[in-house]
């Protein structure tokens, strides 16, 4: 593929994704445009995080309107964006507080922070440890990276950061039989994203809350990815009849802006105190009033009674197509969050869907994840399952 963007950015950005070849100059709703002018239905949505939509005037209109008034000041001072934002997210959540940060992984190293933080206020020290699950992820910093229990995203990184253990995910006999008195939290996502979109055995994260609870541990859920719609309610453990201690939130808080968030309890919360941590740009205004217009509009019943609908609709299409082409092994999924498990490489499905207007996404290698916008219409479902049974059918 020869394109003059291409060849340009291969020579001075450091070479560590694997990107599609596709140059994306504008998006509008579940849609985008490449610099040719040529469009793709975006099912993708900058992997969930476009969660309504590209270009979405309301947010577009809250941010603009910020601009102009106050930009940054620093969090030595307050700003009102941030208490709104804080606000809603307290009315609609399990927690009592919020510490914003500026992305997935950020906020995951607030939690990590957090979880030793009280356990050493409660407990003591030596209770530090944190266990998650195997083929999950929690982001590229140090820490998040060690609580990220897949090897080859920690190869040629080590020592990594002291204080995890990984069990399988949806093994409850492993997880109480790694908690010792070194253990402090446990950290998962409900539904693991990036690892292929692997669904919870349906009391899972129920059986893991007693057990925390039995043992004084902390719930940890990294809704990074579930959060903020994408299952089709506002938060994805709300599907499974729990509450964590903490959670953390990141990718369509701010509908494409930068923002993550550490939300927990009261009680838990209060480990943190004047000076124990801190982000620069941690709810700037602007983003802060982008969030604010973007958690009101998915935090709307009908919206996300909407994304359940579409859900059961796309799991049907799944199905069938499953039905037809036995290269596929497993349809997994809830809301608009879907995985299509192959019994081989994922790239050229991935391929042929781009090459017909449809973006895609290809995980653990033989997975197709399917994020769209939960705005999508079911036109739009329609044309987008078309054409990847055309791809498919190309196998
Ligand atoms: C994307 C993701 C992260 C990392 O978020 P970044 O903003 O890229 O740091 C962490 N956890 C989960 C579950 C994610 O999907």
């Amino acid at each position: 593929m020869s394109n003059k963007w291409i060849e340009r950015a291969d020579k001075v950005i450091m070479n560590t994704y694997g990107r599609q070849p596709l140059v994306l100059v504008k998006g509008e709703g579940c849609r985008v445009w490449d610099e040719a002018g040529k469009e793709y239905l975006d099912f993708v949505a900058g992997l969930a995080v476009c969660n309504l939509g590209h270009a979405h005037p309301e947010i577009a209109k809250a941010a603009a309107a910020q601009l102009t008034q106050l930009v940054h000041v620093s969090n030595i001072y307050y700003t009102t964006p941030m208490v709104e934002l804080a606000e809603a997210l307290v009315r609609l959540s399990f927690a009592d507080r919020v510490f914003f940060a500026n992305s997935g992984a950020e906020a995951n190293e607030g939690a990590i922070k957090l979880c030793r933080r009280y356990s050493r206020e409660k407990f003591g020290p030596g209770r530090h440890r944190i266990i998650s699950a195997l083929n999950s992820f929690h982001g590229r910093t140090m820490g998040a990276l060690s609580a990220t229990g897949q090897e080859k995203f920690h190869q040629g990184f080590e020592p990594l950061l002291e204080g995890f253990k990984f069990v399988p995910f949806n093994d409850l006999g492993a997880l109480a039989a790694a908690v010792d008195g070194s253990v402090c939290a446990v950290l998962l996502e409900p539904i693991q994203g990036e690892g292929g979109v692997c669904l919870p055995a349906a009391d899972y994260l129920k059986d893991v809350r007693r057990l925390c609870d039995e043992k004084g541990l902390l719930l940890v859920l990294d809704e990074i990815q579930t959060g903020l719609g994408r299952t089709g309610k506002l938060f994805a453990h709300e599907h499974y009849g729990l509450k964590p201690d903490v959670m953390t939130l990141a990718k369509g808080l701010a509908n494409g802006l930068p923002m993550g968030a550490l939300l927990a309890s009261e009680a838990v919360a209060g480990a943190f105190v004047p000076s124990a941590h801190a982000s620069t740009f941690g709810a700037g205004p602007v983003i802060a009033a982008a969030a604010k217009a973007a958690v009101g509009l998915l935090s709307d019943e009908k919206l996300l009674a909407e994304v359940r609908a579409k859900g059961a609709y796309v799991q049907k299409g799944l199905s069938r197509l499953q039905g037809k082409f036995p290269a596929i092994k497993e349809v997994r999924g809830l809301g608009l969050i879907w995985g299509l498990e192959l019994d081989q490489e994922g790239a050229p499905v991935v391929a042929a869907c781009r090459e017909r207007g449809l973006l895609l996404n290809c995980t653990q290698g033989n997975v197709i994840r399917l994020l769209p916008p939960l705005i999508v219409g079911m036109e739009e479902l329609d044309r987008g399952l078309a054409i990847l049974e055309e791809a498919l059918g190309l196998l």
